[in-house]
């Protein structure tokens, strides 16, 4: 399908393309098996400058918005979701910056990542607040000059390969959401550690971590916006990062599909190729179908976005869900048209099922993207 993208945008897909042909597919699969950070593809993404493709001009980036860095996660997605999860981490941990860092914060913080000097990460989750955010726990107590944050984060992606996290943290207990705030808290601050890394079920190239805080000291310049602003820069936040899962979803669907299509056209049984069956033609027929209307979806909802239209939580999160949903629709299909070959690790899709699960679940499980899409439609009627 022809989606009309700049001569621009095109560029930036056809080299995050090749990358994730040339390089990403080569190391996928080990990575996956041995849980391997993929720091060197980072590097080579630093290297071809697609780290800042979604950062103001001003700032050493190359001035996009959330479509380019879509596009990205997106061809990174169809060889490897782990590593794509890796690079999209970063924007979740810089967008606060981008939406509400102070100009000293950005000018420190953002060419940095642009150049993939700096890996960033978002930290909000904790053990009891996983869907309902606005119940954490970890502490930020003024004393003079600083914070004193306590507590610790759960399912941290980028934990202990990051070197700037966006931490929540609760500044006013009495006031619920609005006593939560932002900090940015860099690797290194004393009383800040890395805990256990997760044993995943998919995008094992990636690092998900717990972190902790013990009377960590971060001075009260590395606050972001005002106190009791961090439920408000957390939702902004995924607003427009949702799509940047989406993103992920979309490619993984397209890199299963691949390769069903190639191996329906390859396995014979019963004398003919699996493709001159009906019942395998529908499938892929499905398949193409729900993969461009996510891809629209996606797309529509990035140009909206960046158009600088003021609200976009309901569009944001239905192409999140949709998305989702079909990428685990389409790997399982995919693992069924592969039949025995699907299910087993020398063949690619059976990785591709696995890291489509989590889209289901991340950045607000798919359930609380319904609860947000619900409360928009009723508040517009
Ligand atoms: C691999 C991975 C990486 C992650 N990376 C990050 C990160 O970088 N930073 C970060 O801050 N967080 C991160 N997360 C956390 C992620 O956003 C949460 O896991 C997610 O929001 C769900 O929270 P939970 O796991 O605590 O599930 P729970 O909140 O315990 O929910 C369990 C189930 O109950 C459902 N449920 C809960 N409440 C309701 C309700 N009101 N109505 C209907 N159903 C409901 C949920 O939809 C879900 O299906 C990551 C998680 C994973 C798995």
């Amino acid at each position: 399908m022809e989606y009309f993208l700049s001569e621009e945008q095109k560029i930036i897909k056809k080299l995050a393309k090749r990358i994730s042909d040339e390089y990403v597919s080569k190391v996928a699969i080990k990575y996956d098996k041995e849980g391997i950070f993929p720091r060197d593809i980072l590097d080579l993404l630093a290297y071809t400058e697609l780290t800042g493709v979604y950062i103001p001009k001003e700032y050493g980036g190359f001035g996009g918005g959330v479509m380019e860095m879509c596009l990205v996660v997106e061809e990174l997605s169809r060889n490897c979701a782990g590593v794509a999860v890796s690079y999209a981490a970063t924007a979740l941990g810089v967008y606060p910056i981008i939406l509400y860092g102070k100009e000293e914060q950005k000018r420190k913080y953002l060419p940095k990542i642009a150049k993939g000097e700096l890996i960033a990460a978002f930290a909000l989750t904790e053990a009891d607040a996983g869907s309902d955010v606005s119940s954490i726990k970890t502490t930020a107590e003024k004393k003079g000059d600083y914070y004193i944050l306590n507590g610790s984060k759960h399912w941290i992606t980028n934990g202990g390969e990051a070197d700037v996290y966006v931490v929540f943290a609760v500044t006013d207990k009495s006031k619920g959401p609005r006593g939560i705030s932002a900090f940015i808290v860099e690797r290194g601050y004393e009383g800040f550690y890395c805990g256990k890394k997760e044993d995943k079920m998919g995008i094992r190239a990636s690092s998900t971590t717990e972190l902790i805080f013990e009377d960590c000291k971060v001075h009260k310049e590395n606050l972001l916006g005002r106190e009791g602003t961090g439920f408000i820069i957390a939702m902004k936040t995924f607003d427009r990062t949702r799509p940047g899962v989406a993103a992920m979803a979309v490619g993984i669907a397209q890199g299963a599909y691949e390769h069903a299509v190639r191996y329906a056209k390859e396995r014979v049984q019963f004398g003919q190729p699996l493709s001159s069956f009906q019942a395998i033609q529908h499938m892929l027929a499905d398949m193409y179908i729900n993969i461009e209307a996510a891809r629209a979806m996606l797309y529509s909802t990035c140009r909206m976005i960046d158009s600088g239209a003021k609200d976009f939580s309901k569009e944001s999160s239905a192409c999140k869900v949709f998305a989702s949903d079909v990428a685990m629709k389409v790997t399982t299909d995919a693992v069924q048209m592969l039949g025995g070959n699907g299910y087993v690790k020398d063949y690619p899709v059976e990785k591709m099922m696995r890291d489509a699960k989590v889209t289901q679940i991340f950045e607000g499980a798919n359930q609380i993207q319904r609860n947000i899409i619900a409360s928009e439609i009723i508040k517009e009627y």
